[in-house]
């Protein structure tokens, strides 16, 4: 068929040869994919990777990461949303009906909780917070009603360890489902769907999400999530309310995301390094009359911590409490002082990050184990460690004098 210039350069017949390879895999983008013929169209699937349908149902390039992140995080199928808190909403909409009840650690990433608070609330979904250092008090809050427990290992900003083990065991006797934000381990520091290496059957959470926005990202440029599970069908139902839910992510992230796995390694050792470097020093500085390390012993959980995270891995966190006499204006100004430490949210990106947070407010009670005071959070970057503690010195000098 004869075609005029606009109509060539849209349906133009050059193809470039087959089998191009190089380090990097090619990156894909489309909405519209196309089939050679209606019967193709009408048979083709799109549930599993055998096929392409729409760039919403995963193109080359999304089924490669989410490929690569089932084999850092040990599980067998994942699905990849815009963000970590995407990937924490799919997962209580996957799995939570009205009349269900869902369990979180009092100290869950705060979004999880306003999730619960505002939203699922109204389409009839109750919550209980749990402590997450008292077994008891999880197996008191389960009931016939719990459908789903959410785990953090260490929890956000107090980074308290908790017996990961033990909680999955005691979900698992009475058959309900178990989800990890596994943002602090990353797949690296413990395996989420084979706790304790060694014991057959295997003793895992059946669902693992991360904010790929951290380390997988690595570079504070990318939002993304990942839910990742061993279950052929408890896959297929986050899969479906996915699909349904229309949540995409943007090959031009997914490349930034590829781009970074093959040294996420590396980039854990070493933030971990400083961190623990950082965090050790702090605690010889009398301003802080708590430093929360996993790490640390006498930071709460530290033997839980020690016993799962075989590799001795932890993630690039750390918080101080500030002194109770310290008033708000003095911590804000110690905040302010640093250089460094940039004033912002997330981490696991090359520049260290510092938070202040007002644990009274965000928490129903201040947890026994963390003194009274401001809780700072620390997020270590890839500076020199010694340039950071330099950064933290003068900024304790300031708070000193004012
Ligand atoms: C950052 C974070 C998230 C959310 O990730 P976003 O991509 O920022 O939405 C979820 N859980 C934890 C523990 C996080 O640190």
């Amino acid at each position: 068929m004869a075609t005029k210039p606009p109509t060539a350069l849209i349906h133009h017949p050059y193809r470039p040869p087959e089998g191009f390879d190089s380090p990097q895999p090619g990156i894909f983008k489309a909405s519209s994919v196309f089939f050679p013929n209606v019967a193709a169209m009408r048979s083709r699937e799109w549930k599993d990777k055998t096929a392409y349908t729409y760039g919403l149902h995963g193109t080359p390039s999304s089924y490669t990461l989410e490929e690569r992140l089932c084999t850092l995080e040990g599980g067998l199928q994942c699905v990849l949303v815009p963000s970590g808190l995407a990937a924490l909403a799919l997962v209580s909409l996957s799995m939570l009906r009205a009349g269900d009840e869902v369990l979180l650690p009092e100290n869950v990433y705060e979004p999880n909780k306003s999730l619960v608070e505002a939203e699922l609330k109204h389409w009839g979904i109750t919550h209980q917070f749990f402590d997450p250092m008292n077994l008891g008090d999880l197996e008191a809050k389960l009931s016939d009603k719990t459908r789903l427990v959410w785990l953090e290992a260490a929890g956000s900003l107090t980074l308290e360890f908790p017996d990961v083990p033990a909680m999955v065991r005691l979900c698992k006797a009475r058959d309900v489902c178990t989800a990890l934000d596994n943002t602090w381990g990353a797949g690296i520091a413990f395996n989420p769907f084979d706790l304790l290496p060694g014991v057959t059957p295997a003793l895992g959470v059946d669902i693992s999400t991360q904010a790929l926005t951290k380390y997988p990202s690595g570079g504070g440029d990318v939002l993304m999530g990942s839910v990742v599970t061993r279950d052929p069908a408890l896959h297929m139902r986050i899969k479906l309310t996915h699909m349904r839910l229309g949540l995409n992510v943007g090959s031009n992230d997914v490349e930034l995301v590829l781009r970074a796995l093959p040294s996420i390694y590396l980039r854990y050792r070493a933030h971990d390094a400083s961190t623990r470097a950082l965090a050790a020093w702090c605690q010889s500085q009398p301003e802080f009359t708590q430093v929360l390390h996993p790490a640390l012993p006498g930071s709460p959980g530290h033997a839980h911590w020690r016993s799962l995270c075989t590799a001795d891995a932890a993630a690039c966190l750390f918080s101080v409490v500030l002194d109770a006499r310290f008033s708000q204006a003095q911590v804000d100004a110690f905040v302010d002082a640093l250089r460094l430490f940039r004033l912002a949210y997330s981490w696991a990106g090359p520049i260290s990050l510092v938070v202040p947070y007002d644990l009274a407010r965000s928490r129903s009670r201040w947890p026994t184990h963390v003194a009274k005071g401001t809780v700072v959070r620390f997020a270590v970057g890839l500076e020199d460690p010694q340039d950071l503690q330099a950064d933290i010195e003068q900024a304790l000098a300031v708070l000193r004098g004012c």
